[in-house]
């Protein structure tokens, strides 16, 4: 059966990028449909329970680097109260020369884990006199001409091999996914990058935009968790009269038109908001699809976490043989979930290594991985509860977000989210609700004489 419906515009996709638009279309009066596949809205800012608290299962938090978030709970006025997290930051765990695995806090002013103070004690702790004697000859080198490097190289011959070991990959993999070979800085800190290149030098860029406070203050998050964001704009976004449909997967899209196999619908302007491979198959284009993102929250009973031996958690230098790659202690970070565990209890989520993420989801094998990344004694008995989760189409890599932006141009479909944005809410929102606003601005007479044409 073909029903022909016309909208102003039908996005594909209700992760936060659809719900921003949706909102932002329905207040301008636009007649907007979002068709989401899944039961719920939200994509990546979803809910589970866990230690009897309504838990994150996907984004926990986000970056301050720009005010996107903050502006949109302004504007959109949502029911949520933005929350600092808990000042001790998080560590790092990495393999000293001895073989054994050692602890630290990360340094206190970094950004993509390059130090804003090379020499600084903390700096040293983690890296050695050596070591950061040689990041800190960054200042004095020449900044490359020509093509960008990797993030990785880029690091290593500027910082040394250390900086790159200790502080850079571990962070690249844990916030972004991605191994820092894979990505070039331009690309993941747009920003630091140009300031870099006008100073001379990433010491004097990070030195310049680093907060002065702990690495870890550089995110907030939602009290009651931020998934509570997505509940919240998808209610604003139904109030303003935008049309909301779950469970309603589409097939391929074209500029003015929605395939859901057993109905087509049509409008002026169709926009993809899902992930990459997703966006990839609706546009028709082959892309090698990243490999999942595996997550397990755990509830832990533990009196050695009690002292929040990692402060808000560890990240994993990639020589730390373990499952997880990191850890998050959301009691310790966050102060609600703390408030409302019962006592002796304590929530962690571990973040698991590309291919590992089976080992994590039976209580032996949290255990195992919350043990070699805090150094507290947790055995298997001790993790009560295990909630695994896996992300299947998380990560954007460069080729992919390069490939479906080319197809979508080409076709004449607009693409929002984490594909054309860059991964996270920082960025995946002020891109949204700038699509958004080009979406209702009306065409300039020079554009409507070419559109007649
Ligand atoms: C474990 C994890 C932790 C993270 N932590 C953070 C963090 O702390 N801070 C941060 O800023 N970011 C974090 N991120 C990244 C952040 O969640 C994403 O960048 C952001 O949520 C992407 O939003 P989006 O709207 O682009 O996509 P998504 O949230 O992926 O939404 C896309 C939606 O499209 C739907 N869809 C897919 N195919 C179709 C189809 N054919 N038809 C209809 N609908 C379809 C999906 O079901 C989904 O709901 C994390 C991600 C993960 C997985």
């Amino acid at each position: 059966m073909t029903h022909e419906a016309t909208h102003d515009v039908i996005i594909v996709g209700g992760g936060i990028a659809g719900l921003t638009i949706a909102w932002e279309l329905a207040r301008a009066g636009r007649d907007v449909v979002l068709l989401e596949a899944s039961d719920d809205a939200g994509g990546m800012l979803r809910r589970g329970a866990a230690a009897g608290l309504e838990v994150d299962l996907g984004a926990e938090s986000f970056a301050t680097r720009t005010t996107g978030v903050a502006d949109l709970v302004a504007d959109a006025r949502l029911p949520v109260q933005l929350v600092e997290p808990a000042p001790g930051g998080a560590h790092v765990a990495f393999r000293r020369r001895s073989g054994r695995v050692d602890r630290a806090p990360l340094p206190r002013r970094a950004l993509v884990g390059m130090p804003a103070e090379p020499l600084a004690a903390d700096v040293v702790r983690i890296l050695g006199r050596r070591g950061a004697r040689r990041a800190a000859q960054e200042r004095l080198l020449p900044m490359p001409v020509g093509a960008e490097p990797s993030l990785a190289e880029l690091t290593t011959s500027r910082f040394g091999a250390r900086v790159t070991a200790r502080l850079v990959e571990p962070l690249c993999r844990s916030v972004y996914s991605q191994s820092a070979e894979s990505v070039r800085l331009s690309s993941l800190h747009p920003v630091l990058w140009e300031k870099a290149q006008a100073a001379g030098s990433l010491t004097a860029a990070v030195d310049a935009l680093a907060p002065a406070v702990r690495a870890g203050s550089a995110v907030r998050g939602v009290e009651g968790g931020l998934w509570r964001l997505a509940a919240e704009l998808e209610a604003v976004a139904l109030r303003a009269g935008a049309v909301i449909r779950t469970g309603t997967p589409v097939r391929a899209v074209t500029a003015t038109s929605v395939d859901l196999g057993h109905e087509t619908l049509s409008a002026a302007s169709v926009v993809i908001a899902t992930g990459p491979t997703a966006a990839a198959e609706l546009l028709g284009i082959d892309v090698a699809p990243a490999p999942p993102v595996g997550l397990v929250v755990a509830e832990v009973a533990s009196d050695g976490f009690d002292a929040f031996p990692v402060g808000s958690g560890v990240i994993a230098a990639p020589d730390v043989d373990c499952a997880a790659k990191a850890l998050t202690h959301v009691d310790a970070k966050w102060q609600w979930a703390a408030a409302a565990l019962p006592a002796g209890s304590h929530l962690v989520r571990l973040s698991a290594r590309e291919g590992r993420h089976d080992e994590l989801t039976d209580a032996a094998g949290a255990a195992a991985a919350i043990r070699t990344l805090t150094g507290v004694r947790v055995s298997p008995g001790d993790v009560r509860r295990v909630v695994p989760v896996s992300w299947p189409d998380a990560v954007a890599t460069p080729p992919v977000r390069q490939a479906v932006a080319a197809a979508a141009a080409e076709r004449g479909v607009r693409l929002a989210g984490a594909v054309a944005a860059g991964t996270g809410l920082a960025s995946v929102i002020p891109h949204a609700r700038a699509l958004a606003c080009d979406l209702t601005t009306p065409p300039t007479p020079s554009e409507g004489v070419r559109h007649v044409h």
